[in-house]
């Protein structure tokens, strides 16, 4: 493992940790959660606590709100053929509520949000027809977007 000042996990207060450039400092105390975990310098936070709440937020997102499952399942997809050679929010080019309001306007008849899953968010022209970098990241793209009900989307290919 390379040299890390932060993975030596040396008890730094947060005043030397700022003084070091570090983002995170280790206290070895726990927080009131009992996570005996990094801080953050920038607002004291401990990293663990962080780390569950952003889970928690994702998970209850998901829970309630269909757009928010489809926007992620928009930038995993793109994240998953791009392979990190382009940033999946980037190549998309627009927000989750921007991509709702794009999705919505092409809902056919019977398409709600609450039927998320029995239609998908269907690449118009495939990702699978890309012939570089550069036209899969056009593809990628939300213009390049449109809701397709399950089997119709399974009838074309799936892509
Ligand atoms: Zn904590």
């Amino acid at each position: 493992m390379p040299f890390d000042i932060a993975a030596e996990q040396t008890f730094l207060t947060r005043e030397e940790a700022a003084l070091c450039g570090l983002s995170r400092f280790w206290t070895g105390r726990p927080c009131k959660y009992g996570h005996v975990s990094e801080r953050y310098v920038s607002n004291r936070q401990c990293v663990q606590c962080n780390a569950e709440q952003t889970a928690e937020r994702d998970r209850r997102c998901r829970a309630i709100d269909p757009s928010y499952r489809m926007y992620r399942s928009v930038l995993n997809r793109s994240g998953q053929v791009l392979m990190g050679r382009e940033s999946p929010s980037n190549s998309v080019g627009c927000s989750q509520e921007d991509l709702k309001q794009h999705i919505e306007a092409r809902f056919s008849d019977g398409m709600t949000w609450d039927r998320y899953g029995q239609w998908e968010v269907d690449h118009i022209t495939p990702l699978s027809a890309a012939r570089s970098l550069e036209h899969l990241i056009e593809l990628c793209h939300y213009s390049n977007l449109q809701p397709l009900w399950k089997r119709d989307n399974l009838a074309k290919g799936g892509a």
